[in-house]
């Protein structure tokens, strides 16, 4: 009973230190970066209101504003849904967008309204 307690122990420490060490390295890849408040985590969405001309320039923040879609792979895709109401008239613009596993735009779609290119 003796060696099997001493022999355990041998083995599940280094273990145990093994997994401390792999959360540290984690947690400096997660948080010793850049603050999630960089433009480069997000982007501007221009728009153009079809009815009236007025224009838009929304920063959408990806790690704020994007919804979560959870696939039966275990997978995480993003997306966004925007609905855009101006001062000069009373159109509702509507736009959606689609966002792979990285974030990264895979499909733009726009309602009552245009996307202007910069
Ligand atoms: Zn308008």
């Amino acid at each position: 009973m003796k060696t099997f307690r001493v022999f355990n122990r041998t083995i599940n420490f280094p273990h145990f230190k093994g997994i401390s060490i792999m959360f540290k390295k984690l947690s400096k890849k997660l948080f010793g970066g850049r603050p999630s408040t960089q433009p480069s985590d997000g982007f501007f969405l221009n728009v153009r209101c079809s009815e009236c001309g007025e224009t838009f320039k929304l920063f959408i923040n990806k790690s704020a504003d994007l919804g979560q879609d959870y696939h039966e792979d275990g997978s995480v895709t993003y997306f966004l849904k925007k609905e855009i109401i101006g001062a000069g008239c009373r159109n509702r613009i509507h736009v959606n967008m689609q966002f792979d596993t990285g974030k990264n735009k895979v499909s733009e779609k726009i309602e009552n309204g245009e996307f202007i290119e910069e």
